[in-house]
């Protein structure tokens, strides 16, 4: 029935445990110095539980001197548990290592070497009760020193650490440390130096440890004091490029990661001005409406774009830090050095300010050639001389029009004039009077015509005229008053003034019942019998019109 003792149940539960927490979580270097204090822990609550159930002094010698051991190392075990804990491993360098361990070795090795029972002595020549001598109590101080040296670590921690999670974990810790150091006080108080007067409670040592292990198991789950995620993420925060400083509502930097010190001169603990850091910033006006956003508005994420005394340019960001209740707790302040992107940004409206100049040169450019064109369109349809229409243009316009006319029955009539001696006028007065007279007869007859008429030059001192919708009588009347409003024009020759006259032939088709095959053809037969009844104008004296015969007569 030895095996129900309460020593070696604790050491059961103890073992499960440890053996529940290596299988459920992955090893990281804080782990590992967890299980060897864990199993260090374990190791008192066997010892006890041996030296119970032998009866041989030797064995209970041994058993329970690997107690003491484990005891006299749960010291430093603590000390560096703590110490991987507050994330300050990095300072047990290997002399500090030695330094540390150096008492608890010197406890050990008087648990082992016991010289003279200086250490513990039988009782009744039994070691399951004993007399403990002043190496016992070397060990026992060495212990409380530790403890110490360990507290003192922990209340710096729980001060410096601004992660809630942290200080949780922290105090569940530390409150296991109490509960252990209460436990190892009671039994010291009970079992050793009131032993005479008070019954013996076993197992008192054994259920600190189990309870304060408890405590660490419950900051381990609860709190994720291994937790690799937030480790992982605390290590992206210090490596990012991105400086990044927290503060508490007063200003206060609660954290301020690495690259931060590129872009403002502040650590853990400093106040944090904006104001300040802001004025000492060459043209800082521009951002004085952020400050006032800044100051009154703490609840709203907020972002400027700065320019640093080197020059570098500086994206802040201002994101708040919120309780359930959304009250602000503090504030994350990023620093994004954007400077490249600047550039590239100032480059690409640079191009662009270029490109929107080319366009427009673009542009102006398409409007020249628009209106050269339009120009040259003018000119391939106009008379450079006179200024009305060409032959080839007026051709184009009939060749459409006249099938229209015959289709619908609309009655229309040519004209063909030819200026009378004007061979003569060039002889006399030269080919620059001669060109005047042309331009004036052209805008002689001009003004007597619709706009819907088209003149035309035929060729040499020929014109043309197409008068659509003019019936023969129409067109007649018309003749004769362009006839005497050419009559009445009269030209300076720089010498006299000199009259002209014209000659005119006039074709109205009234044939509706014809079927025109070949326009073209249809229009030489049509200018042959106005061109017939010029010639017959001339003939019969000129300054005059004749109204060509009916089609096929002659
Ligand atoms: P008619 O009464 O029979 O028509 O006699 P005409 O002298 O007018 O004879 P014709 O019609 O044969 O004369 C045409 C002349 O017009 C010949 C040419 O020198 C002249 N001419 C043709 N085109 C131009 C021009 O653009 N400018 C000038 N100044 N003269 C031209
Ligand atoms: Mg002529
Ligand atoms: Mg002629």
């Amino acid at each position: 029935m030895g095996l129900l003792r309460p020593d070696f149940l604790l050491f059961i539960c103890l073992f499960l445990l440890f053996v529940g927490v290596i299988a459920f979580n992955r090893i990281t270097q804080t782990y590992k110095v967890y299980l060897a204090f864990h199993f260090l822990m374990m190791l008192w609550p066997l010892g006890q539980f041996a030296v119970s159930i032998t009866g041989y002094p030797e064995y209970q010698s041994l058993f329970i001197r690997l107690s003491f051991v484990a005891v006299g190392l749960i010291g430093p075990g603590w000390l560096f548990f703590v110490l991987f804990l507050t994330q300050r491993s990095s300072w047990l360098k290997p002399k500090r290592v030695a330094a540390i361990l150096a008492p608890s070795l010197v406890s050990v090795v008087c648990v082992i070497w016991n010289p003279n029972h200086l250490f513990l002595k039988p009782y009744d020549g039994q070691y399951a009760t004993r007399d403990y001598g002043p190496l016992f109590w070397l060990l026992t101080f060495i212990q409380l020193g530790y403890l110490f040296v360990t507290l003192i670590n922990m209340f710096h921690g729980l001060r410096n650490d601004s992660s809630v999670n942290r200080r949780k974990q922290l105090a569940t810790t530390l409150i296991g440390m109490f509960v252990l150091t209460g436990f190892a006080v009671l039994d010291l108080l009970v079992n050793v130096l009131l032993r005479g007067s008070l019954p013996v409670i076993p197992g008192l040592m054994s259920l600190g440890i189990l309870l304060s292990d408890c405590c660490f198991i419950l900051a381990i789950y609860r709190y994720g004091m291994f937790d690799i995620l937030s480790m992982a993420q605390q290590n992206m925060i210090e490596h990012m490029s991105m400086g990044i400083v927290v503060i508490d509502e007063d200003g206060k930097v609660l954290e301020a990661n690495r690259a931060a010190a590129s872009f403002v001169q502040v650590g853990k603990g400093d106040s944090f001005e904006m104001e300040k850091f802001l004025a000492q910033l060459p043209g800082h006006e521009e951002v004085s409406e952020f400050l006032y956003r800044y100051r009154h508005y703490p609840q709203e994420r907020m972002q400027t774009e700065i320019t640093l005394q080197d020059s570098r340019h500086v994206s802040i960001q201002i994101s708040p830090v919120l309780d359930d209740t959304k009250s602000v707790l503090g504030r994350i302040i990023t620093f994004h050095d954007v400077s490249e992107l600047r550039k590239l940004v100032d480059e690409m409206n640079r191009k662009n300010e270029a490109l929107h100049e080319r366009n427009l040169e673009l542009i102006a450019i398409q409007e020249e050639l628009y209106r050269v064109n339009q120009k040259l369109e003018q000119m391939a349809i106009t008379d450079g001389l006179t200024g009305c229409y060409n032959r080839r243009f007026l051709m184009q316009q009939l060749e459409h029009e006249v099938l229209l006319n015959l289709r619908y029955r609309i009655p229309f009539s040519i004209f063909l004039f030819d200026i009378d001696f004007f061979k003569q006028i060039n002889d006399q007065y030269g080919h620059l009077i001669g060109d005047e007279v042309l331009r004036q007869t052209v805008d002689t007859v001009k003004a007597n015509l619709r706009r819907t008429d088209i003149l035309a030059r035929y060729g040499g001192e020929e014109f043309t005229v197409y008068l659509p919708h003019t019936t023969q009588e129409q067109a007649e009347l018309l003749a004769d008053r362009i006839m005497r409003s050419v009559a009445d024009n009269r030209v300076e020759t720089g010498r006299d003034k000199i009259g002209i006259t014209i000659s005119m032939g006039i074709v109205t088709e009234v044939d509706f019942e014809q079927q025109v095959e070949d326009v073209k053809e249809y229009l030489r037969g049509l200018f042959s019998r106005v061109d017939s009844a010029l010639y017959r104008a001339k003939h019969e004296g000129r300054n005059r019109v004749v109204i060509a015969s009916a089609n096929g007569a002659h």
